[in-house]
């Protein structure tokens, strides 16, 4: 991998509270000014990202936030990209940490309790550390968070079925402080079909329609991230409030199911949401998910073998699948395929439907320039040498998240419907 670190101290951020070094990653050839313009709007906006899965990790390693991340590898072997230091490295005000519960929890059972224990995990962190950390739950919180130089964690719930098809369940999750929901992950359920997963319901179920209306009626914005594109569209003909995709592409950059196709992309700027770009280069670009599909396998008989030898060493295994990882390389597409995301939203509805999602530690790799969050900046910089303005900038870099959510809020204190006796919902007007 080709960087250069700078050893400027300009472009390094000592955190004042950890004593660690993050150093953001200055592109090989970098136009000074511009770099320096990017580091600016990047200090001055605010910046808000859709999707972190570093929550699991709290949970299954006991992870702490002030823990020194940077080299370091999950427990299945992915590298870190999060951490308190690289945080305050990129310059994001607000993180929707993933609640996230696997297809496996749900098919075995306490999905629940596994959303209980992320909730948990991600207020101890917010608890340990106050100074740097605070809970937010509305955009204004966000705004008043940036004022007092913290850094917002939100969280989303990812996987509709963690709701185990109770609305009452669901209303406490949004008491709890959950804000988004992405209604499913990748296996179809009860009442949502996912993106590469069974037909199960044709879209959403009666219940799940009623949950999307719910979601509006408390302020909980619906995320269209993971499931199929039929459920993309009901969720459209159903949602009085903005929605959003909290860590997906653009389908006409890069042909993925994961990705949002341009149809839908239509439909969710007439709805006012947003599309929050995802940074795996698999869902980038089409020559990178092929070559990992191929490399997968081309491997597999070995991962397979190697997963023999070391069954009672998980970290031997993870040594040596990365090893083999490693002698067999791909393509991996750059920082700048973000941006031809962006681009193409930009040119096919507009500037205000598109932010960021990146689902930092939720995936094996991040794109090729880019180490972990205190890389965000490339984003910026990228933007800039394409000849964005500031203004534009900004609404991708969190302004349009922040418009809809704020236009969520609104909606939901509308309050069209209210909860009759028996838990279920009845319309009670418009
Ligand atoms: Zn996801």
């Amino acid at each position: 991998m080709k960087k250069t670190i700078s050893l400027l101290l300009f472009f390094c951020i000592i955190s004042a509270f950890s004593g660690q070094i993050s150093a953001q990653t200055m592109p090989k050839d970098a136009d000074k000014k511009l770099w320096e313009k990017a580091l600016q709007i990047q200090r001055k906006a605010v910046i808000v990202d859709g999707h972190n899965d570093i929550t699991s990790p709290m949970v299954d390693e006991d992870l702490d936030l002030s823990a020194n991340t940077v080299g370091k590898f999950h427990r299945d072997g992915d590298p870190f990209h999060t951490d308190l230091a690289r945080f305050k490295a990129s310059g994001i005000t607000a993180e929707f940490f993933s609640i996230y519960v696997s297809g496996t929890d749900y098919q075995k059972g306490g999905k629940m309790r596994r959303a209980m224990e992320l909730i948990d995990a991600t207020n101890r962190e917010i608890e340990k550390h106050p100074a740097q950390l605070t809970a937010c739950t509305t955009a204004a919180d966000i705004r008043q968070a940036k004022k007092q130089n913290k850094i917002c964690a939100l969280m989303g719930i990812e996987g509709g079925y963690v709701i185990e098809n109770s609305l009452y369940a669901l209303r406490n999750f949004y008491r709890l402080g959950i804000r988004y929901m992405t209604l499913t992950h990748n296996v179809s359920h009860d009442w949502a079909d996912a993106h590469r997963g069974e037909v199960k319901n044709n879209g959403l179920s009666d219940f799940g329609k009623e949950v999307v209306r719910e979601m509006n009626r408390l302020g909980m914005l619906v995320d269209i991230s993971h499931v199929s594109d039929k459920v993309m569209n009901d969720v459209l003909d159903i949602s009085t409030a903005p929605v959003i995709a909290s860590h997906s592409g653009a389908r006409g950059v890069a042909n993925h199911t994961r990705n949002v196709p341009d149809d839908v992309l239509k439909r969710v700027a007439k709805n006012g949401g947003v599309i929050m770009i995802n940074f795996y280069p698999s869902f980038l670009d089409e020559r990178t998910n092929r070559e990992e599909n191929e490399r997968s396998a081309k491997l597999k008989s070995q991962i397979d073998g190697l997963r023999e030898i070391y069954k009672n060493d998980p970290n031997g295994f993870n040594e040596a699948e990365r090893k083999l990882l490693n002698e067999n390389p791909i393509y991996i597409a750059s920082y700048t395929r973000i941006v031809d995301h962006i681009d193409h939203i930009k040119k096919t509805v507009g500037i205000d439907y598109v932010g960021l999602g990146s689902d930092f530690d939720g995936v094996p790799f991040l794109p090729e320039g880019m180490n972990g969050m205190e890389d965000l900046v490339l984003v910026t910089y990228e933007m800039l040498k394409r000849g964005y303005s500031e203004t534009e900038i900004r609404k991708v870099l969190g302004e349009n998240f922040l418009r809809a959510f704020a236009q969520a809020e609104a909606v939901a204190k509308i309050g069209t419907r209210k909860i009759s006796a028996d838990g279920s919902l009845k319309k009670i007007g418009k």
